[in-house]
């Protein structure tokens, strides 16, 4: 099933049964899926097949950085088992990014490819240890351009580098924005937030929402909250 929402749920649990009992209280109509790399190391493909199943579209938030080559397999074997995105490191480099493009095209698979630019974990003094010297938005927005240029379909950005990313990259380059609280939800740990009619008032494409809807008594009446926020 494909749905026009720009609302990916982060499935962030630690077993298969745990993240089937989420994804059987959402509607594949009115959300997409994210798989990340706990609940994916922990119950491998199967929990894409179960999803794909239930009529979900999946983005695997593996994040990929090595070798081009391999990077390139990994991002196959993503799209052979249907999934609707999948992501790599802008920090892998250009050739690397291209090989991933390339093989998709290949094989003609219409996964979406987008890159993380910064993780936002890092602060100015993280990067300057690993030899960045930059400030931290001057980074993102050269990763950003760097996959751009590279053929990847877009990035994962906050919402608070979205304006400036779609000045620099463009309206129809994607960015994939976490950190979103609707005007209900706590903040809970993340750092800089912002709700879901704002980041996409200042240019998010999709927007990856976990606890808010996820530990909520009633998901579904949690993300209809927030499509009348969009509304
Ligand atoms: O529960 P919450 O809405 O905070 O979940 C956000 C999801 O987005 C989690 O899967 C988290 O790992 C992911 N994420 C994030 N911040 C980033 C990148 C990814 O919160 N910068």
């Amino acid at each position: 099933m494909s749905t026009d929402s720009p609302l990916i749920i982060a499935l962030d649990y630690p077993s298969l049964d745990a993240a089937l009992c989420m994804a059987d209280r959402l509607d594949p109509a009115r959300c997409r899926l994210k798989v990340g790399k706990e609940l994916f190391t922990r119950s491998g493909p199967d929990v894409l097949e179960a999803l794909h199943g239930r009529g979900f579209e999946v983005f695997l938030d593996l994040k990929f950085h090595d070798i081009p080559n391999t990077v390139a397999g990994a991002v196959e074997a993503a799209a052979e088992q249907g999934v609707w995105m999948v992501n790599v490191h802008a920090a892998g480099g250009r050739r690397m990014m291209e090989a991933a493009r390339e093989r998709l095209e290949r094989q003609a698979l219409n996964t979406r490819l987008i890159a993380v630019t910064v993780l936002t974990s890092m602060m100015a003094e993280d990067l300057a240890e690993v030899g960045v010297s930059v400030p931290p938005a001057d980074q993102v927005e050269r990763l950003a351009l760097l996959a751009q240029e590279s053929g990847m379909h877009g990035v994962v950005c906050s919402a608070q580098e979205s304006a400036r990313l779609n000045a620099l990259c463009g309206g129809d380059f994607l960015k994939v924005t976490p950190g979103i609280r609707p005007s209900f939800a706590q903040v809970g740990d993340q750092k800089r937030v912002m709700t879901p009619r704002d980041a996409m008032a200042v240019g998010s494409t999709h927007l990856v929402v976990g606890r808010p809807v996820t530990q909520a008594a009633e998901p579904m009446e949690a993300l209809a909250a927030i499509e009348a926020e969009l509304a």
